[in-house]
């Protein structure tokens, strides 16, 4: 259950790792260790039977130090203000991560989207929109998709707020329809990152993905992208399991043919020539890579000890708690952190941004070469410094992050 979840505690956790391993300033670490501001807000909608329903909304900054908060919105039934808070600093150290004019931030609204109609939705999305306006903008706060939103969703936030304003203004958010502002590569960007980033571990790790076994937790924007470029590349997608059920061949899955059937049938249940499997018995496969493309919390110490992966690249924003993290480590396996491995998203939605501000706009391919770019560079910045200070990749990558906002947080010096 939500309630019970400590989703920020386990960001906490992360973090306190690579701090104390930096010697981390006292009170640099009191402030990054805090939101800067969360706002909760109460959005009546009327459904379509006639009745009032109120959804509770979040929307948390959780540092601006480097620019404006960046990060997704989320519609789920178990939205948290301590699971959003969680994911807002995550994508703080993202950003940073990957090298981005940003600080991060995130929304959510607890609502059940798969119950409402596209009208319910809307009207939702715009009152949220209008609840939280004056802490959103070009330069304040830049939403963009996240679990269970999608292009048509940033379309009517972006709609609404250009109506307060006056004015069309496309920068608001990202993951935009190309039509109206938004980047080529945007959808495909963040499971485009997670295949750079296999890629890149599996040549670090010495092994080839051609043949390579991948299992896939989740087949949404993620999973999907993810496994059909690593498919495309040779290796064998042997797995997949979604919010509803999963299926497995040992010969590897036709992923193109999944996902025509996935969006058809809204699951990948009952796909043809595959066997059922459940998510336990995923995380329990032979494989060589695995890929949690779901949600926080999946990679756990009740399911740790059955990985046999060599790799985990972490599609999801938190799939792996501290604890299972610590197991995971002490056992060789290499786990690359959602921080790194699903930075590819958020990479073209600043891609995004600069082309809204600038009024022109990239090819496909050079955005592609531009996400490739930065993701190979974070790569091997990440690594090098987990080589350098003898730490594991998600403390490496924390010792980045942490590193480049306290510089700025230093530089800019305190206020009043
Ligand atoms: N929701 C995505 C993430 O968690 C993308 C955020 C963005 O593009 O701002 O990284």
């Amino acid at each position: 259950m939500s309630s019970e979840r400590n989703v920020f505690g386990a960001m906490l956790q992360e973090f306190e790792g690579a701090a104390r391993i930096l010697d981390l300033d006292p009170g640099i670490w009191k402030i990054l260790t805090k939101p800067k501001r969360q706002i909760i807000v109460s959005c009546p909608v009327q459904m379509d039977n006639g009745a009032i329903e109120v959804f509770t909304g979040y929307r948390v900054q959780y540092n601006i130090t480097l620019g404006p908060a960046k990060g997704g919105i989320r519609f789920h039934p178990d939205v948290s203000l301590d699971e959003v808070a969680a994911l807002a600093a995550w994508m703080t150290w993202k950003c940073a991560v990957a090298q981005l004019p940003f600080g991060g931030g995130k929304g959510g609204i607890i609502c059940d989207p798969s119950k409402m109609s596209q009208r319910e939705l809307e009207a939702l999305t715009r009152r949220y929109t209008a609840e939280i306006i004056d802490a959103v903008g070009p330069d304040k706060d830049v939403p963009a998709p996240d679990v269970n939103t999608n292009e048509q969703v940033m379309a009517w936030f972006m709609d609404t707020y250009s109506m307060h304003v006056g004015h069309t203004a496309t920068a608001v958010v990202t993951g935009k329809p190309v039509e109206m502002g938004g980047s080529l590569g945007r959808r495909e960007a963040t499971g485009r990152g997670v295949m750079i980033i296999t890629r890149e571990s599996a040549k670090y790790l010495g092994f080839s993905l051609v043949g390579a076994r991948v299992a896939v937790q989740g087949f949404g924007n993620v999973g999907s992208v993810a496994a059909d470029l690593l498919a495309n590349m040779g290796a064998k997608i042997v797995a997949v399991t979604d919010w509803n059920s999963g299926v497995y061949n040992a010969a590897g899955l036709d992923i193109k043919q999944l996902i025509a059937y996935n969006r058809q049938h809204r699951t990948v249940a009952g796909f043809p020539g595959a066997e059922t499997l459940t998510n336990a018995e995923l995380f329990r496969l032979d494989v060589d890579v695995l890929i949690p493309a779901a949600l926080e919390e999946q990679i756990t110490v009740a399911n740790v000890r059955d990985i046999k992966a060599k790799l985990i690249v972490e599609g999801a924003n938190g799939p792996t708690t501290p604890d299972a993290h610590k197991y995971l480590h002490d056992h060789g396996i290499f786990v690359v952190p959602d921080i790194l491995a699903n930075a590819g998203g958020v990479t073209v939605s600043y891609f995004e941004w600069v082309q809204d501000r600038h009024g022109y706009f990239w090819r496909e391919d050079e955005v592609n070469e531009r996400l490739e770019a930065k993701m190979c560079q974070a790569f091997e910045v990440v690594l090098q410094t987990a080589q350098k200070f003898n730490v594991d990749m998600r403390v490496g990558a924390y010792i980045v992050a942490i590193n480049r906002v306290a510089t700025v947080t230093k530089l800019r010096g305190m206020y009043a």
